[in-house]
């Protein structure tokens, strides 16, 4: 990141880059994510190179600190970056990595400012919200790659205090490129009262107006209610609002957010975006595919049940799922490629310690996430147990491979009191700690205070299921030009260090985590029958533990990372796509 201080353009556009700003009306929550992450989608599918950045107007500085029962799942970029969840839906969208770069908070832009002021880099000047809040805002928008269009998601709804700034930038950029090149999109909602039975559109008319009094002028409008917009609401907000009604398009509820660009395109939502941009389709948009994976998501007749054993808030009488949204979606994903149908069977880890295994029972596969904190631990082992002891298929993903260490250590190697550190710290066998090593390493990169984060490589034991699988998939990185070009990329850092030194076939996973597989009781498992398949060497000699499986049984794979972040509609998560595989056999 650059820290030039003159002020950030876009005039000159040569390449007459442009932006869609995406905001919201009414109300927060209706979909704005996945409404920009399929534009961008058709869009790309039209040709075009795309990115996608999120704005979240609070004060953090990223998502890392959020509770995840509050704010849904953190995110995690490959280089490092714990970002809000839309993040991830466009991820999984667009089938392209974003970078950390691609967040942008409120927290970040004040912090910026601020460290160059006590820098002094302002020379004496009087530092002010116009226009050094803005040119900051500014300057991390235009720094985003050299895309042909930019999707700017702004968080929470028009009339937010905080949105202003964010606001107030988007119409400088307009300013700075010309209004041809910039679009915007209102994601509005138009709700249905129970007791009048009609859609109103008032609320629109509403936000139309609050946005305006920005000084935008929202070209389209997406129109997000429980049923199809008629012709008679279209036409109400184009009298009310100066919107065409071809301009607005209708967003009912789905069963798949998935269907979402196809009921777009059915408004030829594409074309209308590209006209306005004034730009043509650079080929003939294709969603064959995605039409033919949402089908198998919607009405497979094959369907499977699996087991996720987890954290769950209760509200009142809901259950908050934000916060596995990434395992959900990995999950559907496979399902999709094996045309079938994921039921998930929501099981608080707590309750198997009041009421035991049974409430697994009939579960045709099991999954322990990642977790942090000492609640519900003990069921998550039970979990693990039953599903080792009845050749159930298990994926356990980071600390869901901690505990399956720690279960095979108490009850396979016969070591009582085994445990992790995080929950145990004085266990006379710490089978998961913090390496020395490791906690040298990290600081030495001052990273995140302890945390591994951000992708590593992984070397695979050929002889393993995990390998097998990677290779199928096309997720292995063999050919010495993939591995160049992380090199190019500037991805040849530490995370990647040691393998890519040496030029070894390897597989990158994200990581979200403290603590590790103690190396001192790897052979003790070997010899029962425990598969290590995968690990991280940091150099020569000190290798980290990323994968482990289990001979004689149906499928039971575990990794210290979470490859749930790079599992994408049209391209599934090689250990999802195995472990549904042998759920449904
Ligand atoms: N709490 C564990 C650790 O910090 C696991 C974290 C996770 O599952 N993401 O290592």
């Amino acid at each position: 990141m650059h820290t030039n201080n003159s002020e950030p353009k876009l005039k000159k556009n040569t390449n007459n880059k442009k932006f869609i700003f995406v905001t919201g009306g009414v109300i927060s929550g209706v979909g704005k994510g996945v409404a920009t992450a399929s534009i961008a989608l058709i869009l790309k599918k039209y040709g075009f190179k795309v990115n996608t950045i999120k704005i979240d107007p609070y004060i953090n500085v990223d998502a890392g600190t959020l509770r995840p029962t509050e704010h849904g799942e953190v995110w995690v970029t490959f280089d490092g970056g714990e970002t809000d969840q839309d993040i991830g839906t466009y991820e999984r969208f667009l089938n392209q990595e974003l970078s950390r770069q691609n967040s942008i908070t409120t927290g970040q832009i004040y912090k910026t400012v601020i460290d160059k002021e006590r820098k002094g880099e302002f020379l004496g000047k009087t530092v002010q919200f116009v226009p050094h809040i803005i040119n900051e805002i500014k300057r991390r928008i235009i720094q985003v790659d050299d895309s042909d269009i930019t999707l700017v998601e702004l968080g929470g709804t028009v009339g937010d205090y905080e949105n202003i700034p964010f606001l107030f930038a988007a119409k400088s950029i307009e300013k700075d490129i010309g209004r041809d090149n910039v679009l915007y999109v209102l994601v509005t909602y138009l709700p249905v009262p129970s007791h009048i039975g009609e859609m109103k559109t008032k609320p629109t008319q509403q936000a139309i107006k609050q946005l305006s009094e920005t000084g935008i002028f929202p070209d389209l409008i997406i129109a997000r209610s429980e049923n199809k917009i008629d012709k008679v609401r279209r036409e109400k907000i184009e009298k009310y609002g100066n919107i065409p009604s071809e301009y607005v398009i209708s967003a009912p509820d789905v069963e798949s957010i998935y269907e979402v660009p196809l009921n777009f395109q059915k408004d030829k939502l594409g074309i209308k975006i590209l006209n306005k941009l004034r730009l043509k389709p650079k080929r003939r948009i294709n969603l064959v595919k995605w039409e033919k994976l949402t089908t198998a998501l919607k009405t497979s007749k094959s369907k499977v049940e699996i087991a996720l054993v987890g954290k769950y808030l209760k509200t009142g009488n809901y259950d908050l799922k934000d916060s596995y949204v990434s395992v959900i979606e990995a999950l559907n994903h496979a399902a999709a490629h094996l045309n079938a149908r994921v039921m998930i069977r929501f099981v608080p880890s707590e309750d198997i310690e009041k009421k035991g295994v049974s409430l697994l029972k009939g579960v045709k596969g099991i999954i322990v996430p990642g977790g942090f904190g000492s609640k519900g631990i003990e069921g998550k082992i039970k979990a693990i147990k039953y599903a080792r002891e009845n050749n159930i298929p298990y994926l356990g993903l980071c600390l869901g491979l901690q505990l399956a260490m720690v279960e095979f250590a108490r009850n396979v190697l016969k070591m009582k009191d085994a445990h992790t550190t995080e929950i145990n710290p004085k266990t006379k066998h710490p089978i998961v700690m913090i390496l020395p090593e490791q906690r040298k390493l990290l600081k030495e990169h001052a990273y995140g205070a302890t945390m591994r984060l951000g992708e590593y490589s992984a070397v695979l034991n050929k002889e393993s299921r995990v390998f097998s699988l990677y290779k199928e998939t096309g997720r292995l990185n063999e050919d010495m030009k993939t591995i160049r070009n992380y090199k190019k990329l500037g991805r040849e850092d530490y995370r990647l260090g040691y393998d890519i030194k040496l030029r070894r076939p390897m597989i990158l996973e994200r990581h979200r985590h403290r603590y590790e597989v103690n190396p001192e009781y790897i052979k003790l498992f070997e010899d029962k029958g425990v598969l290590f398949s995968g690990f991280h060497y940091i150099n020569e000699k000190d290798k980290l533990v990323e994968f482990i499986e289990l001979k004689n049984h149906k499928f039971f794979v575990a990794t210290q990372a979470h490859p749930e972040f790079k599992s994408r509609f049209e391209d599934p998560s090689p250990l999802f796509k195995g472990f549904l595989e042998a759920s449904m056999n």
